[in-house]
């Protein structure tokens, strides 16, 4: 698949595009960034558990770095592409640059299913694939951490790999690694915190609390969809369904928050869990609930399934959960969307201060961690709802353009202007 042939891309940069002219961009500055500044596909060659070689496909792109190093994370999942990568790696980009962070866009990724592979087969995988992409990673170029699939594990694996190819420790070429080889406290729940921080504002808006009457479903209960149950559950709104791949699980009464986790930390599928009543993924996004936080995989509210889309507040947990169409659709029926690129910026922003508490080797305690965490995303989400109402147009497009804004400026003193 080429580098603008998934849907993903596409919709990305229609997104992008829109925003551009709206704020009546160059359009030079446009075409700059609809490609990314490097791709490298790599072949990953693994011995598995019964003796035989399996070759898998994996994926690092830079998008843009403007603005610093490269940052962003490293998938494992059967749909991983080099056109999802690029898209992904773009909206690292603008997402970076929301936030204020002097880092650029990346990501990454390898064409497997962990589910499928042994410990010992993912450690092989994670190794190898370091080592082909070690050339252009490093806390000074690009700096990898978790996204679907991996965890602190993966980073720590990875981080070993490149201080081994180095030969000296080298902290600084991931974030996201357990607590015990540098990683930061706060980073493991950070973008769920951050998303429950922008239900918080987007609700402070609007005049209105969270508390036992706010209703709430969660698609994917991961690093992301786990965490902001958590914290949606401990301020007291009643998450009444939660998924995972194998599908959901619903209580109109709301669910036994700590109970679910228990239950997927042990590496145990929803669909297993005795007592509940099942839905299916698709049930759990129409539900008629106040807050819908798609925390899975990209594309899951198309133009077809948007018009039953019944929640009032759209929380885009995962990268990409809502196509443009749908959050045209939803947006016309009076849906409020927190775009991905404000809404899971949490992971990135403490993953920035893992990165300099590493450079600095001195390390912050959890409530500076979550004070500055707070901090930088309630000025990215003022910033945007700002535009929103400057530009009359949907938060998506508002934090598009407030991206756009960063980073024209810093591409125009870099003098980085294309021809
Ligand atoms: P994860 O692997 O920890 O969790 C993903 C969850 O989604 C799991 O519950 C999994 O079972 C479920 N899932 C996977 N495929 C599915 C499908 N086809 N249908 C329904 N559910 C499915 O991943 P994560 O880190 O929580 O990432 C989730 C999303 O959030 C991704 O889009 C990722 O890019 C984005 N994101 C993650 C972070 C982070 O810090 N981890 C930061 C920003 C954005």
């Amino acid at each position: 698949m080429s580098l603008f042939e998934s849907p993903f891309f596409q919709d990305a940069y229609s997104q992008l595009e829109s925003a551009g002219n709206t704020m009546k961009m160059d359009p030079n500055v446009l075409e700059r960034l609809k490609y990314p500044k490097r791709a490298l596909q790599v072949s990953v060659p693994v011995r598995l558990d019964d003796g035989t070689v399996k070759v898998f496909e994996g994926y690092r792109v830079q998008h843009n770095m403007t603005l610093g190093p490269g940052k962003g994370g490293i998938r494992f999942h059967p749909h991983v592409s080099l056109s999802e990568t690029a898209a992904l790696a773009m909206l690292m980009t603008f997402k970076c640059a929301l936030v204020g962070l002097p880092l650029g866009g990346a990501k990454g990724g390898i064409k497997v299913d962990p589910n499928d592979l042994s410990r010992a087969e993912l450690q092989a995988l994670t190794r190898r694939y370091t080592t082909e992409i070690s050339m252009i990673i490093g806390p000074d170029k690009d700096i990898p951490a978790p996204d679907i699939g991996t965890d602190g594990q993966t980073m720590a694996w990875l981080m070993d790999t490149f201080s081994q190819l180095n030969g000296y420790a080298v902290p600084g070429v991931v974030t996201g690694k357990p607590i015990a080889i540098g990683g930061s406290l706060g980073r493991a729940e950070s973008t769920g915190k951050g998303v429950v921080f922008c239900i918080n504002f987007a609700y402070e808006k609007l005049n209105k609390t969270v508390g036992s009457n706010t209703t709430v479903a969660i698609h994917g209960f991961g690093k992301v969809g786990m965490p902001a149950a958590h914290d949606l559950h401990a301020q007291g709104a009643k998450i009444v369904a939660i998924s995972d791949v194998s599908g959901a699980i619903y209580n109109k009464n709301g669910l036994n928050i700590p109970q679910c986790i228990e239950w997927v930390k042990s590496r145990k599928f929803l669909r297993d869990m005795p007592g509940a009543e099942h839905i299916s993924n698709e049930e759990l996004l129409e539900l008629d609930v106040d807050i819908l936080i798609p925390a899975a995989i990209d594309g899951v509210v198309t133009k077809d399934n948007a018009p039953r889309v019944k929640a009032r507040l759209i929380a885009e947990g995962a990268n990409g959960p809502l196509t443009h169409e749908a959050v045209d659709i939803i947006t016309e029926k009076g849906g409020l969307i927190i775009p991905d690129i404000l809404c899971n910026a949490g992971g990135v922003i403490v993953s920035y201060f893992e990165w300099v508490q590493g450079l600095q080797m001195f390390f912050w305690d959890l409530e500076t961690v979550n004070k500055k965490l707070h901090d930088i995303m309630k000025l990215a989400f003022d910033k945007v709802w700002k535009n929103a109402d400057v530009y009359k147009v949907n938060m998506k497009q508002a934090a598009f353009i407030t991206s756009l804004q960063r980073l024209e400026g810093a591409m125009r003193l870099r003098g980085m202007w294309p021809g």
